[in-house]
């Protein structure tokens, strides 16, 4: 289905300039395509690391003016303004990602709308490069002339044949269609699963060795390339440029386009970038401004009956929209010069897409259709698992000469005034589990946080392997080999189980973005190595049944489990468990105990927080009880259980037992 579609928009685009001869809509199209390789290309950032650029305008521009000021000044032409000019926005890209992403929150947004600005001004003000407001005026790329790449001159040579409008067209397309299936790739790749991965649960991410900062990065810069890319097109489109056509309004567009298609698709930015472009030609025409509204009108009617009739008990909610679809239609009718009311028609659409579309356009339309023939949009991808040779592929180092792997000494862990773990020391012997008991608040998922990086210690030092650990970013030491779950359990929610796993095995590539945009053999055959691998990794939970199943879609139980599976695809050699019967019922407690068995059975060393005691009691090795941050006790359960310590720190501590 999605390849009849493909091949459908391919031959449409291939007749297009035959069917439709006007030189007018021709641009309009190569317009749209050219905004489109932009939109695409910060759906990555806005639609899959979840963060806002307003400056991709300004990245544009930064495009279009190295094409502008290399002919200019230079008189380079298109075969090498086009490279550079790609570079430049790459490397304007990185200047702004790497200091704003260091920092989570809304820096990105802010110091993207400052480029914005100052973009604009040094346009404006470096007259001497730029030509200032002025602008530049330049021709379009010769046709197959190779003296284009020869002689730089040639550029300026008006005497040469020039691309014509239609051989333009065909450029765009070209470059429209390479440029989707190269994001294609790199969505469905490693990096596509990781900026998912880091938009749902960045914790999560980070410790499965899947650097939120570094992917956040990536995803910014490549999506810069992409605008630089299409400003260099858009500069030999429009055959001048002008600072004022690269404002924060357009930037505004990008994102309009992108959340109003709908986001995480390529189809959504194409066609919400379509509705931009072409909105001011409709709300300048009454004419056809009422067939639109009567077009939406009539789809809003059928799709409301539809659901009407499917869910009765939605009726009144579904009446509102398309209520205000009728009004819609009838306002144009009534509407006699509609230039006037353009700003306020423009901002009626986007409060109700905002409202009742918040998925966009496409999105939309994929939830219906997904309702009405579910598996038509999104054939269930076929896996087959290997046996658990494959889930241990590679050695998990069992035993290491009786030096312990994991030592935590004197650590202490100071929030404000409040002490979480105080002078804690712990010692983890290889291929024990090892209990880690103690009331609420007792300080065990700090220490957990501590051990992974997500907390520097304010003092003391933990040993993994004999190295010292304290002060790693959390990606460092999960890619030493500590893996873990968490008290609330922080699942990819929108993948399926097996790209949850897959988020995982990141660690086992070694192919990198050029790969996967090219599509190399080596990419090729790593993506097929980590399906099989993570297929394994399913079964070994026995959740292989539901693998292309939304994690959100699992019951809690089975949750837990997926995360266990998810942190063994780290292949640790420690693996630590944040209460993973919390929540779970007495048969998913049964399965969870073997399955902790046979983590350990496989070499794999465990420290296992837990409430259950006889989950603990029966599992342990060794058990460690912290109480108000301070070890009260240490030793084999049965000695555990006994201490009076113990015994009163759990009736006196933070339960209810005062009364
Ligand atoms: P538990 O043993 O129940 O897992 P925790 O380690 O979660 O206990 O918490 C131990 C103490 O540290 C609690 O009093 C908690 O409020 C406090 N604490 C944990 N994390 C933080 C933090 N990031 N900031 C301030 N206080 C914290
Ligand atoms: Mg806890």
């Amino acid at each position: 289905m999605k390849r009849l579609a493909t091949a459908g928009s391919l031959a449409a685009m291939g007749v297009f300039p035959f069917v439709v001869t006007s030189p007018y809509y021709l641009h309009l199209v190569v317009v749209v395509a050219i905004f489109s390789i932009v939109t695409v290309g910060l759906d990555i950032v806005f639609g899959y690391t979840g963060e806002v650029s307003v400056g991709h305008a300004a990245l544009f521009g930064v495009g279009a003016y190295t094409v502008g000021v290399l002919a200019f000044q230079f008189g380079i032409g298109f075969p090498w303004a086009i490279p550079v000019s790609v570079v430049v926005a790459l490397l304007f890209g990185a200047l702004l990602a790497l200091p704003a992403l260091r920092v989570t929150g809304p820096y990105l947004a802010m110091v993207t709308i400052a480029f914005g600005t100052i973009v604009q001004i040094l346009i404006n003000e470096m007259t001497f490069l730029t030509d200032g407001p002025l602008g530049i005026s330049l021709k379009k790329p010769l046709f197959v002339d190779l003296r284009d790449w020869g002689d730089t001159l040639a550029f300026l040579d008006m005497s040469l044949p020039r691309m014509r409008d239609v051989e333009f067209y065909y450029l765009i397309a070209l470059s429209l269609v390479l440029v989707l299936v190269v994001i294609n790739r790199l969505l469905a790749s490693r990096y596509g699963r990781a900026f998912e991965a880091l938009r749902e649960s960045p914790i999560a991410s980070d410790c499965m060795a899947v650097s939120v900062y570094s992917h956040k990065v990536l995803a910014f810069v490549l999506s810069a390339g992409f605008a630089g890319f299409a400003g260099a097109l858009f500069a030999y489109s429009e055959q001048y440029i002008a600072p004022n056509n690269f404002g924060f309004e357009l930037s505004i567009q990008f994102l309009l386009a992108v959340t109003m298609g709908g986001r995480k698709s390529r189809v959504g930015p194409i066609l919400g970038t379509a509705i931009v472009v072409y909105l001011p030609n409709l709300l300048a025409d009454i004419g056809q401004f009422r067939l639109v509204a009567g077009g939406i009108a009539v789809i809003a009617v059928v799709a409301g009956a539809i659901r009407m009739v499917r869910l009765p008990e939605e009726r009144a909610r579904t009446a509102i929209p398309v209520a205000l679809c009728l009004g819609f239609f009838v306002f144009s009718l009534l509407l006699e010069k509609i230039t006037d009311f353009k700003l306020t028609v423009f901002g009626l659409m986007i409060l109700f897409m905002v409202y009742y579309l918040p998925d966009g356009i496409w999105g939309f339309v994929r939830q219906a259709v997904a309702r009405m023939a579910p598996g038509l949009l999104s054939g269930p991808m076929a896996t087959t698992a290997g046996n658990d040779a494959d889930v241990w592929s590679v050695s998990t180092g069992a035993a290491e000469s009786g030096r312990p792997l994991l030592e935590v000494d004197t650590v202490i862990m100071q929030f404000g005034g409040l002490r979480a773990l105080d002078q804690v020391s712990l010692t983890v012997t290889p291929g024990t589990i090892h209990g880690l008991i103690g009331p609420n608040g007792s300080g065990k998922s700090t220490m957990m946080n501590v051990l992974t990086g997500i907390y520097v210690p304010t003092s003391g030092a933990v040993r993994f392997r004999g190295q010292e650990i304290q002060g790693r970013t959390a990606p460092q030491i999960a890619g030493t080999g500590i893996a873990r779950t968490f008290q609330n359990v922080q699942l990819f929610g929108e993948l399926t189980l097996l790209e949850n796993i897959m988020v995982g095995l990141n660690h086992t590539f070694r192919g990198g973005v050029a790969d996967v945009a090219l599509g190399t053999g080596r990419a090729r055959r790593e993506e097929a190595a980590a399906r099989l691998r993570a297929a394994s990794l399913l079964r070994f939970v026995g959740l292989e049944a539901l693998a292309t199943e939304q994690a959100r879609n699992l019951p809690y139980g089975k949750q837990r489990l997926l995360e266990i599976a998810r942190a063994l695809a780290l292949n640790p050699r420690l693996l630590l468990l944040d209460e993973p019967a919390a929540g779970l019922t007495a048969p998913d407690i049964k399965e969870l105990i073997e399955i902790i068995r046979r983590v350990r059975e496989h070499g794999v060393t465990i420290v296992l927080i837990e409430h259950h005691m006889d989950v603990v009691m029966s599992l342990s090795d060794v058990v460690t009880v912290l109480d108000f941050g301070q070890k009260i006790a240490e030793g084999k359960p049965a000695e555990v259980q006994a201490d009076p310590k113990v015994i009163a720190a759990y009736l006196g501590g933070g339960h209810a037992a005062a009364a």
